[in-house]
């Protein structure tokens, strides 16, 4: 069979080079067997043995990736280990057990057919069938011997109809390069977890038009959606030239900073988005130019606990001292609405779990002026690492200009107070204001006139923007481009920061969507921040890109006001 290629959509971002193996795991027949009288106690202890082992696997893995500093996979876990604490579940098992006396392989199967047609006709919970679907995976794979990913495979490139979030979450990247699938969506737990390990990922694609037998080498192309067999030898020289080019570099040499250019030589700034201290590692190695966004509020994921300003402090000046003189933007903490784990640290603040609507609550900066305690707390800590290095300070999710200028003031009361106490502190205060919430960005000029620096929060402020909440199966179509009505605020956002000569960072996830990459620089932004592995990707994309022909496109692309024809016009151009 000579070279042949498949369009897909991408999932997740990179190049693979390896060997097609195809992982069959959707169609599996349990064996039913009936249970004689005495055998019902023992059935149930082994399925309790398996959710218990199920358990197990789940904590292990959350350690690992809290090790590895990759909190977004930790948290995905999290809800299916709250599966697995689920009585419902249990009980439904231990009873069907009993009534229908067969085995619990055959009674977790037909439970599991009731919550699938209950959830059928609701795109919410079919999202969440996903979820249920893959903890009982997991279950199943205790009582039976199911077919394990990672078995004898090396350089794997796996294609399969549909993949569940913990075969990703376990795939050894040694042994497993990419995915390559018929089913998924980019906002899937599966995607996600793939984008976080940086495993490349592309679905939308015809299994079951490739013929297993004639296929050799794969290429996955994670840049263009593209799956390439049989590649020619020249193909393969051409995709190992660009793989070698998007490679993180693993020589641990500590080279921050390296200038980033477009075609026409204009300066761009390509910065870190991270969420604890092991990230600084993988900036170091991507050439990042210092930390645009540190959600300080991370800090509290794994202790549920309020971290005291001494424990604080060392962190903030570990972190300032290893970005030595390269910026390093903490934003303060940002609780409320889905970041809700402040919650459980103290009766006092458990009153939000009461909100109707916690996205439209008491949260970001909301919340930091209702106690100022946390504030003060936090400011103090921030204040004192300030002298060790080129720290910057961001206040999230601010929607009136009072919010900002009552905190920057008890900055200013706070610094006051420790020079009076002989603490050393840095002699300028650099305050920023997070602009993700539609006043916020109407009120951008004012905002600049008060703020040193502005950085976009494309998450919230799309979600606001398009009233659309992101975690809503049912509206998901909202976040998987540039809706024509942020690209306009966008614009008048850079606009007003240029007027008072204010810097503008985008720090939302759409600074890393390479499809977008050209609209944005076009558009204004100079600045970007971006999950660590994503650096050497957009660095690439913006180097390859002239910023006067990126102008051109955006002003093209501003007149068009469908949203689908937008993305198809852009997504057609990238
Ligand atoms: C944003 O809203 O775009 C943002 C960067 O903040 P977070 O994702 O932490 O809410
Ligand atoms: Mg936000």
């Amino acid at each position: 069979m000579s070279e042949a290629i498949l369009k897909g959509i991408t999932l997740s971002e990179g190049i693979a080079i390896g060997k097609a193996m195809f992982f069959n795991d959707v169609e599996e027949n349990y064996p039913k067997r009936n249970l004689g009288k005495n055998e019902i106690e023992g059935e149930i202890s082994r399925f309790k043995k398996a959710v218990a082992s199920s358990r197990n696997d789940i904590k292990k893995l959350q350690k690992n990736f809290t090790k590895q500093g990759i909190l977004e996979i930790v948290e995905i876990l999290n809800s299916h280990l709250e599966m697995l604490y689920d009585p419902w579940l249990m009980q439904q098992v231990e009873e069907k057990i009993k009534k229908l006396k067969i085995n619990s392989e055959a009674v977790f199967k037909t439970v599991l057919e009731e919550f699938k047609k209950k959830c059928s006709d609701d795109s919410f919970f079919s999202e969440r069938y996903k979820d249920v679907l893959d903890v009982s995976k997991r279950i199943l794979k205790h009582l039976t011997s199911r077919q394990k990913l990672n078995a004898n495979i090396k350089n794997g490139i796996v294609l399969t109809h549909e993949i569940i979030p913990s075969d990703i979450a376990e795939a050894d990247e040694q042994s497993i390069l990419a995915f390559v699938t018929q089913k998924g969506g980019r906002s899937s737990h599966s995607a996600i977890i793939a984008r976080a390990k940086n495993i490349p990922f592309i679905a939308n694609v015809d299994i079951d038009k490739l013929d297993i037998a004639k296929l050799k080498k794969v290429i996955v192309d994670g840049i263009n959606g593209k799956i390439i067999f049989n590649p020619s030898k020249s193909t393969i020289k051409k995709y190992e030239q660009l793989k070698k080019e998007l490679k993180v570099d693993v020589s641990g040499n500590e080279k921050i900073n390296t200038a980033l250019q477009t075609q026409d030589k204009v300066n761009i700034k390509i910065y870190g988005n991270i969420g604890s201290i092991q990230d600084v590692k993988v900036l170091f190695k991507n050439n990042a130019h210092g930390v645009g966004l540190f959600r300080s509020e991370y800090l509290f994921l794994a202790k549920k606990k309020l971290p005291s300003e001494e424990e604080q402090f060392k962190i903030y000046k570990e972190l300032a001292q290893t970005l030595k003189n390269y910026p390093l933007i903490i934003r303060i903490f940002d609780f409320g609405a889905d970041k809700n784990y402040i919650f459980s640290c103290e009766d006092k603040y458990s009153y939000l779990s009461d909100e109707s609507n916690p996205a439209l609550g008491c949260r970001g900066a909301r919340f930091l002026l209702k106690h100022q305690e946390i504030l003060d707390t936090q400011i103090r800590a921030l204040l004192r690492a300030s002298a060790f290095g080129n720290v910057h300070f961001l206040v999230p999710f601010v929607s009136d200009v009072s919010e900002f200028l009552r905190i920057k003031q008890r900055m200013l009361q706070i610094k006051e107070d420790l020079i009076a106490q002989k603490i050393k502190v840095a002699p300028d205060i650099i305050l920023g204001c997070m602009i993700e919430v539609p006043s916020a960005a109407i009120m951008a000029d004012a905002f600049a006139e008060v703020a040193d620096f502005l950085s976009i929060g494309t998450n919230d402020l799309n979600q606001y923007l398009l009233a659309a909440d992101c975690a809503n199966a049912n509206v998901s179509h909202f976040f998987n481009g540039l809706h024509p009505s942020l690209l306009r605020v966008l614009e008048f956002i850079v606009k007003a920061a240029e007027k008072k000569q204010k810097r503008v960072i985008l720090c939302g996830e759409i600074a890393a969507d390479k499809r977008f990459t050209k609209l944005l620089l076009g558009l204004g932004i100079k600045e970007f921040s971006v999950t660590a592995r994503y650096i050497p990707l957009i660095s690439h994309v913006i180097k390859n890109l002239s910023f006067i022909d990126a102008m051109d496109f955006f002003t093209k692309v501003k007149k068009i006001s469908d949203n689908q024809q937008l993305q198809n016009y852009v997504i057609n151009d990238s």
